[in-house]
């Protein structure tokens, strides 16, 4: 198809060291001659000049030329180095679109990489993954991604799936008889060592998607306990409401933040109490599924002046309305109020969200207790994997089911192709131009 010469500056906004202009289309040789004169040799640097209309020069630096389709998009792309002012940038990226090029859409290099078979579609993604990668751990395990090893470690699961097909759908092409009983039994015994491969990935990708987009803490406690100023306080800046009548926060909030590096989503709930109005409960209901889908629960009680069995008895109470099986980190604030000593003591840590007395303890503590495994197998995974990964599972299981059950090779056979089509669409061998829209439109430009 014929397509436009796209050109972007690759490098993030700001006054970088150096700034990189990146240009991908047919005219590409043509508009970089225009502008750096000669190309150097493939997929070398060249010092050259950068040029104005009237050959006033722009700025200097490296020119690189990568013909098609040994080239990061499939296409002619050149790439200009230059000193990454961002007037600079600007004023060299106008002279490509007067040139002719057009600027690039989000994510518009990496979608032609994508259509003209230069990565999969995880690889695509794991370059945005990269990019806004909140931890080390995030970026490594997005590097991983990106060397292809999700999508090979997918493949092979695919190319298993497709033996077992072939296996039984050639058996039920050509057989007089059904499978007999120890065919049968070593197809359900493959299934099963495919669906413990299946699960072992999820597993992997499960724990890279929590690296990319951060554990989930939910603050939880009566209301005008603190929790939106405790938010507030981790998170540094205003963002939450906090407001001296009882039940304000109706609406569940949330706040990105990073502790050493690791993404954290904090989501501040509203109190927890019955009664109220209609919309009050409704936020008491958000508070409920959030609190269900939390990788921790941060307890929030007011420090009160008859301590102890006050407060005790306090979350003890709070903590029968919490879902059980979500670890829950007891936090007293207020504490300046009650002059309580701030710090961890059993396992409680004392705060004051006012004065920030004890927040590092708490910062330290969360840190510690919600720490990943940095193992060496981790994907960076999307929701979209994983839920990918689940509906294959499901597929498998059924066809597990179907085999044990002797229930029939036709019911075996479609749903271990149902798993297929659904680990296609991890990488991309199974997709439709929507979800593809979807995926690119979260690149930054440039990529
Ligand atoms: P929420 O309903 O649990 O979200 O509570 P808020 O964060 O809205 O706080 C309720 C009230 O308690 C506000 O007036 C806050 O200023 C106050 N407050 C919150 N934390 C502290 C604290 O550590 N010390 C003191 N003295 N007041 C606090
Ligand atoms: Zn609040």
């Amino acid at each position: 198809m014929p397509e436009a010469t796209i050109c972007a500056v690759a490098t993030p906004p700001g006054r970088g060291g150096i700034g990189v202009i990146r240009l991908s289309g047919p005219d590409t040789a043509e508009i970089a001659e225009a502008v750096a004169g000669p190309l150097p040799p493939a997929r070398e640097a060249a010092w050259r000049r950068f040029r104005g209309p009237d050959g006033e020069t722009l700025d200097e630096g490296l020119l690189l030329w990568f013909p098609g389709p040994r080239s990061f998009t499939g296409e002619d792309v050149a790439e200009f180095q230059g000193h990454g002012g961002p007037i600079v940038m600007d004023r060299l990226l106008q002279r490509l679109l007067r040139l002719g090029a057009i600027l690039a859409g989000p994510g518009e290099f990496s979608q032609r990489a994508f259509l003209n078979g230069r990565m999969d579609l995880t690889r695509a993604e794991a370059i945005a993954d990269l990019i806004e990668a909140g931890s080390e751990a995030a970026a490594r395990a997005a590097v991983r991604s990106l060397q292809g090893e999700f999508a090979r470690t997918v493949d092979q699961l695919i190319d298993r799936l497709t033996a077992l097909r072939v296996h039984l759908e050639a058996g039920i092409d050509f057989a007089e008889e059904p499978l007999e009983g120890l065919a049968l039994d070593e197809l359900s015994r493959q299934i099963e060592a495919l669906d413990a491969d299946l699960a072992e990935t999820r597993r992997r990708a499960s724990q890279g998607q929590q690296l990319q987009e951060g554990l989930t803490l939910v603050i939880a406690g009566r209301p005008n306990a603190g929790k939106s100023s405790l938010l507030n306080a981790l998170a540094g800046r205003d963002a939450a409401i906090v407001t001296e009548l009882a039940g304000t926060t109706r609406d569940v909030l949330h706040a990105h933040l990073h502790i050493d590096g690791m993404p954290l989503r904090v989501l501040d709930t509203a109190g927890l109490r019955d009664g109220g109005d209609l919309v009050e409960q409704e936020g008491v209901r958000r508070a409920r599924q959030a609190m269900a889908d939390a990788d921790r629960i941060l307890l929030v009680v007011e420090d009160s002046a008859d301590r102890d069995p006050g407060v005790q008895d306090e979350m003890e109470s709070i903590r029968r309305e919490l879902p059980a099986d979500i670890p829950v980190t007891p936090v007293i604030n207020k504490i300046d109020l009650t002059r309580r000593p701030a710090g961890s003591d059993g396992g409680v840590v004392a705060v004051s969200a006012l004065t920030g007395a004890g927040l590092e303890t708490l910062r330290s503590h969360i840190r510690g207790r919600l720490d990943l495994s940095d193992g060496e197998a981790v994907f960076i995974a999307r929701r979209r994997h994983l839920q990918s990964l689940d509906r294959a599972e499901v597929s498998l299981t059924e066809a597990r089911t179907a085999a044990a059950e002797g229930m029939g090779e036709e019911l075996v056979a479609e749903s271990l192709r149902q798993a297929q089509e659904h680990l296609g669409e991890i990488s991309g061998a199974v997709t439709t131009e929507d979800l593809l829209g979807k995926i690119f439109a979260t690149f930054c430009i440039g990529k």
